[in-house]
């Protein structure tokens, strides 16, 4: 069905599943984006550290062209810095991300993949940035700090490496935790721990490989692997192995998602049909969504009460550290996103 789409996902080739889960979840975004003309936005850079008002503009002019489940679920935002080392000058500019794609290291954890992957580094020669200031392009380094953490959070661990020179597979052990993955030290914004929920596994060599995947059951918490036609239960234990190429969390000190998107209130106030459980693509089959009307099978949610704007996602109740969402009666309709900033 994919390579109708896109050629390059032909039948019996071998494919990157982080490839793959890139082309579709955009594609997914593409159809589902509830905005159908999307206004000319002038994207801003900034000579000093953003603040968080600034953070939230540059949020809502996002979501001003943005709006689906693909940005609700996944998407966070970072700030990337690039600096000129000859006279300092600093150039910040917010961007948008839906996975982190990180660099591995020999012999170090999950947490130390993050930190390479967010330090400052040095531009490669012919890949330096243009100094306003000197008027040239110059000896520059850059820098990525996260600001806001995406619901689901993506972690693509980049085995496959490619130099002139050579290619290969890296096979080290990333250790990766199995509950409260800590970003906090990492957002400029928010504190926020996830829980793993989901594996994608590559076994073989780069040029001869399979693919399997781990998923948790929200409800028993019990883990299986998928493997083609097999599916069999799994140890916890078992979860952690050094094939382990795409990781799944959610956010698990929230227990519902906030939804950035736009609350239409007459679907509110008309519709009061509680719709069947409903179980969620992004989970897997098994992985069912109750107490919230989120249908996947339609792939979009429909937007029936004051529950429906913030679902429950799996994971155990906690109290939200946000503010619920409350439409205001005779209020025309809102925007909110995930920080709680009322963006129109
Ligand atoms: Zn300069």
């Amino acid at each position: 069905m994919i390579q109708l789409w896109n050629p390059f996902f032909v039948m019996n080739s071998q494919q990157d599943s982080h490839e793959l889960l890139a082309f579709l979840l955009d594609m997914l975004h593409e159809d589902l984006n509830r905005v159908k003309l999307k206004p000319y936005i002038e994207e801003k850079t900034y000579e000093q550290q953003p603040n968080q008002q600034q953070a939230n503009k540059a949020w809502s002019d996002y979501l001003k062209r943005n709006r689906s489940i693909i940005v609700d679920l996944f998407q966070g935002q970072s700030i990337n810095m690039l600096q000129c080392m000859v006279c300092n000058t600093k150039s910040y500019k917010f961007e948008t991300f839906m996975y982190l794609s990180l660099p591995i290291l020999e012999d170090a954890d999950l947490l130390q993949c993050i930190s390479e992957y967010l330090k400052e580094e040095e531009l490669d020669e012919g890949n330096q940035w243009y100094c306003s200031k000197c008027k040239s392009v110059k000896k520059s380094k850059k820098g990525i700090k996260l600001w806001k953490l995406p619901n689901i959070l993506v972690i693509h661990l980049k085995r496959f490496k490619f130099t002139a020179n050579y290619r290969c597979k890296l096979r080290w052990l990333i250790n990766f935790p199995m509950y409260n993955l800590d970003l906090s030290n990492y957002s400029e914004q928010e504190q926020a721990t996830y829980d793993l929920y989901g594996v994608i596994n590559h076994s073989g060599t780069l040029h001869s490989g399979h693919y399997t995947s781990n998923c948790k059951n929200k409800d028993t918490q019990k883990w299986y692997n998928f493997d083609d036609t097999r599916i069999k239960e799994i140890t916890e234990k078992q979860v952690l192995t050094s094939d382990a190429y795409l990781l799944f969390y959610y956010k698990n000190n929230v227990d519902s998602y906030e939804r950035q998107s736009e609350v239409i209130r007459s679907s509110i106030i008309n519709s009061s049909a509680s719709l069947p459980k409903q179980s969620s693509i992004i989970h897997g089959s098994i992985f069912n969504i109750p107490h919230t009307k989120l249908s996947i099978s339609k792939l979009c949610i429909s937007e029936t009460d004051q529950q429906l704007t913030t679902p429950q996602i799996f994971g155990k109740k906690k109290s939200l550290k946000t503010n619920k969402l409350t439409p205001l009666p005779g209020k025309k309709p809102i925007f909110f996103a995930s920080d709680n900033q009322k963006i129109q």
